[in-house]
């Protein structure tokens, strides 16, 4: 196994990171940096301004939280120092927490989030408090700045996370004004999944030299292994999702990545308590150990691995039938590599590969770097699972007949002789004491078709968007489930849909995926909704704004009655910068319909 003897990657104590950052980073079970990280936390240690083509899942909060950090001035009034934009409160609460669990062994370190639809009073009293470390949505940031509430000038640090998403979502003018109101002297950090013209302007104007990063992929085939790839949305989820495959997948080996060291132990153990011969491997465990894990692999004492990159470097066994990413990789070089310990040998091999919603542009560019698509699975099904768990029984029993059953028919016989029954009856009751009480099968699992409606109003909704056809200039009926609603600003008040997507999502919550068709006529808008939004998000919703104009949303035919729109209109223009016309007479500027992101 060349694996285990190379030179030791970078490790993120040669980095020059403070020391409580690197105890909470060895806390969080981070074996070595990933590849943005790598790039990136040097130039923002030596206080450079820095542009990273980067996607979620890359590691790329810790790429700025830990060097910020890092360059944090101690403080004893603990005002503001590093301003993180986040195009949504979801994110905006996830580099929260992020901040705050690669901060917990700094003294007196206070983050917070701030986003729109939470209490005003809530966030006045924190910023009271005072905070070193902002979070926010631009909506909600800009809002305190006008109002005294947030203090800029002692911020030295800004971060602009998912700046491409910030422009989809309606937020450019807002991001700018901010940009606006900061100390000309700081430090600024610009990430984006994607570098269009906009972002580039923004960079080019609002930062000093940017050192820029992207992170680029070899291409290389990985002919030899069939892909497939499930949605798998949080832990629990994966975890069956696993099970499930071990159950209806015929494998020899399995290699099963995740991310972190104390991942590898935790999900080995899950799976030996599932009835696996499982065992970890990471870069924690001593080379010998490693060594021996491995040589347990080859002689079938152990048939699944859970394993960090790191520890699997060059791992070459070649009964790994299966290769599972339970995480996604940091990139698509770590997951060629990971794909590559299967299908070895010449014989052919499987790769799984687990990915939320958020992780499809990881996905897109793995699929850029192998050349190849990634087939979207399903879940195996119940049915099939079942139909293993008979086939096995029925083999168990075919077993069990070749080996010496003559002490058994001897007393089986006497049973029969002293009690009224058929063999057939027997043989039921010895099998029900052979499964020891647990139900040979799965039981049929309801898969719920869309979530209750109260549930869409939740912070992480589930459902899919239903869309429509984009490009009908016909007024169609809300889709079943959702409903529509009324906003008092339309095109002459300068609304895009984008501006729409953004207050929604932002103020109630709601993923931009829930958001249906969008219509902007002059003086008004029509927005579909998942029917059922509770009235107190309604009420707040009542009252957001898009720049300095209220929604006054409402549900259609509550108040105001709509206007017919106009027989004859112009074909609409499409969302996501479309080509859709915008030149006719007619009333309807434009529609929306489906997920924005
Ligand atoms: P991000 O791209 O910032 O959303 O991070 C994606 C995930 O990777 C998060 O769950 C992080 O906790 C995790 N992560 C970040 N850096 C590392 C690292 N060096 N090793 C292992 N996991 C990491």
């Amino acid at each position: 196994m060349s694996s285990l003897n190379e030179t030791p990657p970078l490790s993120f104590s040669d980095m020059g990171l403070a020391a409580p950052l690197l105890q909470a980073v060895s806390d969080a079970g981070y074996e070595i940096p990933t590849p943005i990280q790598e790039e990136m936390i040097p130039h923002m240690l030596a206080g450079k301004d820095v542009v990273g083509q980067a996607q979620t899942g890359t590691g790329k909060t810790a790429a700025f939280a830990l060097p910020l950090l890092t360059r944090l001035a101690p403080d004893k009034t603990r005002s503001p120092q590093i301003l993180v934009l986040a195009p949504t409160r979801e994110l905006a609460i996830q580099v929260a927490e992020a901040f705050e669990a690669y901060g917990k062994h700094m003294k007196n370190l206070r983050v917070l989030p701030i986003f729109g639809g939470q209490d005003y009073t809530i966030q006045l009293k924190q910023l009271q408090r005072g905070v070193q470390v902002v979070v926010g949505t631009p909506g909600r940031v800009m809002d305190h700045i006008r109002r005294g509430t947030l203090k800029t000038e002692t911020i030295h640090s800004l971060v602009l996370d998912e700046a491409d998403e910030m422009l989809k979502m309606g937020f450019l003018e807002d991001v700018k004004w901010i940009l606006e109101q900061l100390p000309g002297r700081k430090q600024t950090a610009l990430f984006s999944a994607t570098m269009p013209k906009t972002i580039r302007d923004i960079a080019q104007k609002y930062l000093t030299e940017p050192v820029e990063i992207t992170i680029r992929t070899k291409t290389v085939s990985a002919q030899t292994v069939n892909q497939r790839c499930l949605i798998t949305n949080g832990l629990a989820a994966k975890l069956s999702a696993l099970s499930r495959i071990l159950e209806a997948e015929t494998f020899d080996g399995m290699l099963v990545f995740v991310r972190t060291k104390i991942q590898t132990v935790e999900l080995a153990e899950q799976l030996v308590a599932l009835g696996y011969a499982a065992a970890p491997l990471n870069g924690d465990i001593q080379q010998s150990q490693r060594l021996r894990t491995v040589e347990q692999l080859k002689a079938k004492k152990i048939d699944i691995l859970v394993a960090t990159d790191v520890a699997a470097r060059g791992l070459d066994v070649e009964r790994i039938s299966h290769v599972i990413n339970y995480d996604i990789p940091f990139d698509a070089e770590a997951y060629i590599h990971r794909i590559g310990r299967t299908g070895r040998a010449g014989r052919s091999g499987e790769a799984i590969l687990f990915i939320n919603g958020r992780e499809r542009s990881m996905l897109k560019s793995i699929e850029q770097a192998t050349r190849q698509k990634i087939q979207m699975a399903d879940l195996p099904s119940t049915a099939a699972i079942n139909k293993k768990r008979i086939d096995g029984f029925k083999e168990k029993i075919t077993t069990a007949l070749q080996g010496d059953t003559s002490f058994y028919r001897t007393l089986v016989n006497e049973y029969l002789r002293e009690n009224q029954i058929v063999p057939e009856q027997l043989a039921a009751a010895l099998a029900l004491l052979a499964q020891g009480g647990r139900p040979l099968l799965l039981e049929e699992q309801k898969v719920p078709v869309a979530p209750a409606p109260e549930q869409r109003y939740t912070a992480k909704p589930r459902a899919k968007t239903r869309a429509v056809g984009r490009t009908s200039n016909i007024q169609l009926p809300p889709e079943e489930g959702m409903e529509r609603f009324r906003i008092e600003l339309g095109s002459e008040h300068g609304i895009k849909p984008a501006n729409i997507v953004g207050a929604i999502a932002n103020e109630a919550d709601i993923s931009s995926r829930h958001i249906g068709r969008i219509a902007i006529y002059d003086s008004y808008s029509t927005v579909d909704l998942p029917c059922g939004m509770p009235d107190d998000t309604l009420r707040l919703l009542h009252k957001s704004r898009v720049g300095s104009k209220t929604l006054r949303i409402q549900r259609l035919g509550e108040g105001i009655e709509t206007p017919q729109p106009a027989a004859r209109r112009q074909k609409p223009e499409r969302f996501n910068g479309g080509n859709g016309g915008s030149t006719g007479k007619g009333r309807k500027k434009s529609v929306h319909s489906g997920p924005v992101l």
